[in-house]
């Protein structure tokens, strides 16, 4: 039996090898758990037999049931196979057999959730933490991502939405992390990649149905495909959020969005915090008449204002960590009510928006003109050098 895994490896990594690697699917590296410092992991193969090579010689198979344990150890990695081997190296590579290989991450130390992926894993040593790159499909990886962003038990329109708008972001900065030694990671500074997705087989048909599709800008680019929760029934100028003007994020009226899980919020400050934090900011006033301090965005602003004090309202949702910046500050009860509307920063599409435009029976086209204007839905299609074609 071993000597047939044996065989079934050495043809995979010659495959790899020496074979043109554009008859293969597609793949992309990911940064696991890249906002963490990891300094122990325990890795489970799941589904299918893994072969491992430490540092480019040792190969070697490992089967579902067993169980890996990686620490950092100096700036080498110290590899652990329960009732097997111990090994030092500075680079681990677990490379699936089958296609549909599946492994469970488990990390250690610190204790954070255990997630579970497709496609083969390489851990090495990064400036004091491990660095895992998932090595996988491009499919399997949009669709963990599109499971991660856009949750379970969407509409198929829904999905196909997602799927686009994220297959967009992949290939407009796949080389945002290319100095690192990957393209992508897997938090929100990039798309959130914390599960695979490729068993629901919803995302996988919406993924398959949009295959290669991309969305353009009047001259033929990708475009920055932003998206957020909730928009609380009016989308944000890219403007004014980002201070970068892009000509398919003008604010739009959202109808669709009010009965939405994000569409409201509250947050109760007692006129003294409140008081402080705008003296804090320059505020020269007193509290006399806290009315003062109320406030009212029947669409958004971008300020607030008391009296000739001005703040950004981008800066109080980063200092108070509010859900968004589209609210109203009230004064009630001798206490300061803010009254907000959505989650997130509001640019591009409204995703529980989009939720409600499938309900009611649109489709993706629909969904996507709605909230980008003047864009294209177009085929992308990966010329392996760096370069593509749209058409
Ligand atoms: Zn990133
Ligand atoms: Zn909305």
């Amino acid at each position: 039996m071993k000597h047939k895994y044996w065989i079934l490896i050495q043809l995979h990594i010659f495959l790899l090898l020496f074979l043109n690697i554009s008859c293969l699917a597609e793949r992309i590296t990911i940064s696991l758990y890249n906002d963490y410092n990891l300094q122990s992991i325990i890795i489970l193969p799941e589904s299918s037999p893994f072969g491992v090579t430490l540092d480019n010689y040792i190969n070697m198979i490992i089967k579902p049931g067993d169980t890996l344990c990686l620490s950092l150890k100096g700036d080498s990695l110290d590899v652990v196979k329960l009732n097997g081997f111990h090994r030092t190296c500075r680079e681990f590579r677990m490379t699936g057999i089958n296609d549909d290989a599946t492994f469970k991450v488990n990390p250690v130390i610190p204790a954070l959730e255990e997630r579970e992926y497709d496609g083969d894993i390489i851990v090495s040593f990064d400036i004091n933490r491990l660095l895992l790159v998932n090595n996988v499909q491009v499919e399997q990886y949009l669709a963990g991502v599109v499971l991660s962003e856009g949750g379970p038990g969407g509409l198929p329109e829904y999905y196909k939405t997602q799927a686009i708008l994220c297959r967009t972001y992949l290939y407009k900065h796949k080389n945002k992390h290319i100095e690192e030694g990957f393209n992508l990671c897997d938090g929100v500074h990039c798309q959130v990649y914390k599960t695979r997705g490729s068993q629901i087989e919803k995302i996988i048909k919406a993924i398959n149905e949009t295959a290669g599709l991309v969305i353009v800008d009047r001259n033929s680019d990708l475009i920055t495909a932003a998206f957020h929760s909730n928009c609380g029934g009016q989308t944000s100028n890219s403007k004014d959020v980002w201070l970068k003007s892009f000509p398919y994020f003008e604010s739009i009226k959202d109808p669709y969005c009010h009965n939405g899980n994000n569409s409201t919020w509250t947050r109760t400050i007692s006129v003294e915090e409140w008081l402080n934090y705008l003296k804090e900011n320059g505020y020269r006033g007193n509290d006399v008449n806290s009315v003062s301090f109320e406030f009212k965005q029947p669409v958004r602003k971008t300020h607030y204002f008391v009296d000739d004090f001005i703040l950004p309202l981008k800066k109080i949702r980063n200092d108070w960590t509010l859900k968004s910046s589209f609210f109203n500050v009230n004064y009630e009860d001798n206490q300061i009510v803010l009254k907000g509307k959505g989650y997130g920063h509001g640019v591009g599409l409204c995703q529980e928006g989009a939720m409600e435009m499938a309900r009611q029976g649109k489709n993706f086209r629909q969904i996507i003109s709605f909230y980008y204007q003047d864009v294209k839905i177009k085929k992308f299609s990966n010329l392996h050098n760096n370069d593509y074609i749209i058409y």
